[in-house]
């Protein structure tokens, strides 16, 4: 737990660097808000979010006739636990036999990484887990995925060529019977604006519940957090089209951007399941708002 902790605050020591400056020696004028609402800016907070800190935490200096940085600091932590709360939301496997995850993210986002990192939990806690390639698109990424199932006992069910929505089906059918606790659709990376390719994974949402009734249980969005707003837009797109039940948010680790989980807080806070701070795979870890925000101002 400790170890984790100095680990957060080390990954978001670059989004947190400019937000704990502010207040050492301070005088609370306009100028410290100014200063503020430039460095929730930088750290890609998003124009809501910062305008909803900044016009509470004016608020509650005056309520609270705060006078010492100090404690407007503190003010501030309480208001931006009390923002991230929400998305606070344990990950837990439901009664299904098996539990269906499917799994969506750009390129690059870090979806294959976290899938393995997710495989290896809940192996880890007596689950058998199976593994759907459904990126029949790039035989690179259903390769890595076959062969890193093979060194880590995770049966991979891919297909060299075809629908993605009939692979997923099959992969229902198979984890059923199985008798896997877990299948995991991995789906083919790619961009919002591709429409088509948004159409294609509605199908294949679709097509999973046909394969078992209430399936996928959990439709979750892998986004890389060093891409701030960017990120934001993909949860929206991605909410849109396919009701996302969580999301995972990687790469929190040395980026200047982790504000941008307040901004999804405001705009759209679909839970956070996850946050993944590094490659190795105790890097992924249960969102918790207190600990966030204590990492980010401490
Ligand atoms: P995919 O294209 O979405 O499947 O992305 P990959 O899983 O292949 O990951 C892309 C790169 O991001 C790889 O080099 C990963 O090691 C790296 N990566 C994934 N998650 C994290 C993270 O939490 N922190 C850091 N620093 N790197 C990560």
């Amino acid at each position: 737990k400790q170890s984790w902790m100095s680990r957060l605050k080390a990954g978001l020591s670059k989004t947190s660097a400019n937000l704990s400056m502010l207040f050492v020696g301070a005088r609370i004028d306009d100028e410290l808000y100014e200063e503020l609402e430039a460095a929730l800016l930088m750290a890609d907070a998003g124009i809501e979010a910062t305008q909803y800190l900044l016009d509470t935490l004016k608020r509650k200096v005056k309520e609270d006739k705060l006078t010492e940085a100090a404690a407007v600091k503190t003010a501030l932590k309480e208001l931006m636990i009390d923002l991230l709360k929400p998305l606070e939301k344990p990950f837990e496997l439901g009664r299904h036999q098996p539990t269906v995850m499917m799994i969506s993210g750009v390129n690059g986002a870090g979806k294959t990484t976290t899938i393995g990192k997710l495989a290896k939990h809940m192996q880890a806690h007596g689950q058998s887990v199976l593994l759907a390639a459904g990126d029949t698109f790039r035989a690179a990424a259903r390769e890595q995925l076959m062969v890193w199932g093979q060194r880590n006992n995770v049966t991979v069910i891919s297909q060299a060529s075809g629908d993605p929505a009939a692979v997923s089906f099959d992969a229902v059918q198979s984890g059923k019977a199985r008798g896997s606790n877990v299948v995991m659709v991995d789906t083919a990376g790619r961009l919002p604006t591709q429409l088509h390719l948004m159409e294609e994974l509605k199908k294949i949402q679709r097509v999973i519940g046909k394969g078992m009734e209430g399936a996928p249980h959990e439709t979750l969005l892998v986004i890389d957090g060093n891409t701030g707003q960017n990120a934001l837009a993909q949860v929206k797109a991605f909410d849109d089209a396919l009701q996302l039940s969580g999301l995972i948010i990687t790469k929190l680790d040395g980026t200047a951007k982790g504000g941008v989980i307040a901004a999804i807080a405001r705009v759209r806070p679909v839970p956070v399941y996850f946050i993944g701070i590094g490659e190795k795979i105790e890097d992924l870890q249960p969102f918790n708002a207190a600990e966030f925000v204590e990492a980010l101002l401490a």
